[in-house]
């Protein structure tokens, strides 16, 4: 067969599952095309996207400003490694510290590389200015995290999946329940070697766990009182995902940085990644002051692509659009809107028990256990019916579209979604 073949979706699963590895289970749709908040299938069938790639594309499929930065710089300068200066990189780097309110950004790729060097760094300041014994310092983590893949991050894992016969696992993290104050501050108060506390300000990936109003607030005064750096994971949630630039901005919809609100928690680390790039080219971020950030010295962390000016270019428009479009804006309104018209159809429904999240980050809980495959079904069917989605954890469907929706757009997913779960109602 002619690699230039045309050959239809059911060959190119096969494709997938003969030479591919067995590390995730898509839904059997094969994508060729993506615009706005729409794809199309190799077959031409056109599904609004409701999953934005794991909420990376939040500025929407192709955004053209985004897709012309990147042919131009493509066409220009792709990579020069950090070997030498590049003529993007400072520029970048000026933008998207003043635009999150931060001394320094350490670029990298992927989130999982950005949590990890938020690791790293926090390690280091911990030896280093608090002045932790070498090799003691404790970072605190949550219960049902997800930071990524990487070994050193499964290590506080708590997913058995993601975990088992992949250790050895790295010592140096303490776990506490999500959205619990009172057992953060019981291990501050007692263990002199916390150096951090990594948290995803709501839990995506766990299923859109939305904290309780003044956890984060209260975990930050905390981790202030005990000198423990507060490291905000926004991979997920960061880029007006929520309705806010960042989820740890709160109420405030300003798009830039958000030191003036009442509302803002300020990281002294922030990890970006996903939508810092629209989705169209792996880059991520992270972020902090000089007297952090100042730890790292040459030599001691990189990455070959890690601030390449492909990625800087790319990532100035992508950072671009959210302002110039009001994303966060839209997203705080149409999420407010989806969730209304949800909780309506599930006061008389018996297959949905509750719908949760902030902005355009949401998730249904299906009312069946988290070993049913009811959730993947629904799923199916959504496909079937135009809209893709994907369970997260057994009976908890995601559904988190690109931020450019327009109100009519969500008002058709929302009769979608409901008219395919009245298919399921018993
Ligand atoms: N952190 C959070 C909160 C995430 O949701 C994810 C991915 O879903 C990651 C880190 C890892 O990002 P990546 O898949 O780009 O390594």
């Amino acid at each position: 067969m002619s690699v230039l073949e045309k050959i239809n979706s059911e060959e190119l699963i096969a494709l997938e599952s003969q030479y591919g590895a067995h590390n995730y289970h898509p839904l059997p749709v094969v994508l060729s095309r993506g615009e706005g908040v729409y794809v199309w299938d190799v077959d031409g069938k056109k599904y609004y996207d409701f999953l934005s790639a794991y909420s990376a594309v939040n500025q929407g499929h192709c955004h053209p400003k985004i897709i012309n930065a990147l042919i131009t710089q493509a066409q220009t300068l792709t990579l020069t490694s950090r070997a030498f200066f590049n003529d993007k990189l400072g520029k970048y780097e000026q933008f998207i510290t003043d635009l999150f309110g931060f001394d320094k950004v350490l670029p990298m790729n992927t989130g999982a590389e950005a949590v990890e060097t938020a690791i790293k760094i926090c390690r280091k300041w911990a030896y280093e200015s608090k002045g932790i014994d070498e090799h003691e310092a404790v970072i605190v983590v949550c219960e049902n995290n997800f930071h990524g893949r990487t070994t050193t991050i499964i290590s506080f894992s708590n997913d058995a999946n993601a975990r088992k016969n992949f250790g050895p696992f790295s010592d140096g993290f303490a776990a506490i329940p999500y959205d619990d104050v009172q057992s953060l501050q019981l291990l501050l108060e007692n263990n002199k070697n916390i150096a951090g506390f990594l948290v995803e300000p709501i839990q995506g990936e766990a299923g859109v766990y939305v904290p309780s109003e003044g956890f984060i607030a209260k975990a930050k005064e905390l981790c202030k009182k005990h000198n423990v750096l507060f490291i905000a994971d926004e991979v997920q949630t960061g880029i007006a995902r929520t309705g806010s630039l960042l989820a740890v901005c709160g109420d405030c919809t300003c798009e830039s940085k958000c030191e003036q609100q009442n509302t803002y928690t300020r990281p002294d680390i922030l990890i970006l990644g996903k939508a810092v790039s629209g989705g169209v080219y792996p880059v991520s971020a992270v972020l902090a002051d000089d007297s952090i950030m100042h730890v790292i010295k040459p030599g001691q962390h990189g990455s070959t692509f890690g601030g390449n000016p492909l990625a800087a270019a790319v990532a100035t428009a992508a950072l671009e659009v959210i302002a110039d479009e009001h994303l966060a804006q839209n997203a705080r309104r149409l999420g407010k809107l989806f969730r209304l018209k949800m909780n309506e159809y599930i006061q008389n429904s018996t297959i949905v028990s509750l719908v949760r999240g902030k902005g355009l980050l949401n998730a249904i809980v299906i009312n069946d256990t988290e070993q049913s495959s009811t959730a993947w079904n629904i799923c199916l069917k959504l496909a079937e019916n135009g809209l893709l989605a994907k369970p997260t954890h057994g009976n908890i469907i995601r559904f988190a579209p690109p931020l450019i929706m327009t109100e009519e757009q969500l008002l058709d997913c929302v009769s979608i979604i409901i008219s395919t779960l009245q298919e399921f109602e018993k």
